[in-house]
């Protein structure tokens, strides 16, 4: 049995949900449908040709569609490339590699047609002809349904080749620049962007959403959610509406049980603690994991004893040792210098840290801060 950071249990069947249909209860809950709807032409999932890669960028802006994988960042931004930049490979992301979130297996298993339809709306506006799709080996069944809809709604117009490559299950696998490096063998550079090496990675859900929209004329207003953890009931996988309350949702899986002690929105690694069950799902909320007493116990925090575990666990080569250290002394400089904005907020680094060191929220701030010092240098330096 492995053990993740707050306590959760990888082989634990009462939270798998990998064999939880997604259920829809966004009819249900109190937020008035909002009767946005896009104006679309008479489309099917082979009609690409209907769309010029303008139609696309205006869709997916309307659609308000963003990196519904975590991020956040507006889709219809990423597909805008700067003079003299082009990609060739639009690369899907479905490895959601954190554990207990199955929200995208169950969406590639379910509609893996709109899933293929969205890749190519999303390749063609950004000018590629490949699309890789990047599915972790333990997901079996979503490489087989996501195949055959490629077999039955294969490349067409400006797409030559369509593919899928099986990764082995390895966290955080579905990091952007991990994903690009497995696929293509190449290096994002640091503090590079993935259309640097010529590509551009998309979730899953984010090419579903542009399919929906294309087809449909519906706006990003609903997501897929895994509701799961030892202080929920029922856990499973459910369709709601952006803006359902924490409570809302943890209701529709039987509620909370009498030990649940603390709310995380998103995976057990990168997570974020929530204090209010009014707090709102978001595009990019993925998963509600509630923990019980015992799994949200917190650690205390000793001194670094140099043991370099952290070093060894980082998947983008830095030395988190030393990044904390200057976190912890306000030393932006530092931080900066030992390139803190490269970290992706795995948090490998304070899974294997023996000493309880909370690395990822140093980081956090650290980038925060960093990147707001880099900006004020870039307005100074412009007026002078
Ligand atoms: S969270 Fe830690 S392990 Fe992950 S990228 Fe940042 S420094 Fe590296
Ligand atoms: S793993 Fe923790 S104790 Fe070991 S070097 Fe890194 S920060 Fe220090």
């Amino acid at each position: 049995m492995k053990t993740f950071p707050r306590g959760l249990h990888v082989d634990d069947n009462k939270l798998d949900t990998k064999d939880k249909p997604i259920k829809d209860v966004a009819g249900v809950v109190s937020i008035p449908d909002t009767g946005c709807q896009i104006p679309v032409k008479a489309a099917n999932l082979d009609s690409l040709c209907q769309f010029s890669a303008k139609d696309i960028l205006h869709l997916v802006e309307s659609a308000g569609i963003v990196g519904m994988g975590g991020a956040g960042f507006p889709t219809f931004k990423k597909l805008v490339l700067p003079e003299g930049i082009a990609v060739n490979t639009v690369i899907i992301n479905g490895c959601e590699c954190e554990p207990y979130i199955t929200a995208d297996y169950r969406l590639m298993l379910e509609k893996p047609e709109r899933i293929v339809f969205g890749a190519k709306l999303l390749a063609k506006a950004s000018g590629a002809s490949k699309i890789i799709f990047g599915i972790e080996d333990n997901k079996r069944e979503a490489v087989k349904a996501v195949k055959a809809a490629i077999r039955e709604h294969p490349a067409e117009g400006p797409i030559d080749i369509i593919d899928v490559v099986v990764l082995p299950t390895k966290y955080p696998q579905g990091g952007e620049k991990q994903l690009i490096q497995s696929i293509t063998g190449k290096e994002v550079p640091s503090g590079g962007l993935p259309r640097d090496v010529g590509a551009v990675v998309f979730n899953a859900a984010t090419a579903s959403a542009a399919a929906d929209a294309a087809l449909d004329g519906v706006p990003l207003t609903k997501r897929v959610i895994t509701v799961t953890g030892s202080g929920v009931k029922e856990p499973q996988n459910l369709l709601v509406k952006i803006g359902t309350t924490v409570a809302e949702a943890v209701n529709y899986c039987g509620g909370m049980t009498a030990d649940a002690a603390k709310v995380i929105l998103g995976g057990p690694m990168m997570g974020v603690a929530v204090s209010d069950l009014n707090t709102p799902v978001e595009k990019t909320t993925s998963c509600i994991l509630v923990l019980n007493e015992r799994e949200a116990k917190l650690f205390e925090e000793s001194n670094c004893i140099r043991c370099g575990r952290c070093i060894k666990a980082c998947p983008t080569g830095l030395m988190p040792n030393f990044l904390a250290e200057g976190a912890k002394a306000k030393n932006w400089k530092k931080a900066d210098k030992e390139h803190v904005l490269d970290c992706i907020e795995c948090g490998c680094c304070a899974y294997v840290c023996p000493s309880r060191i909370p690395l990822v929220q140093y980081f956090k701030k650290a980038k925060l801060i960093v990147t707001a010092l880099r900006k004020k240098q870039a307005d100074n330096a412009k007026r002078n």
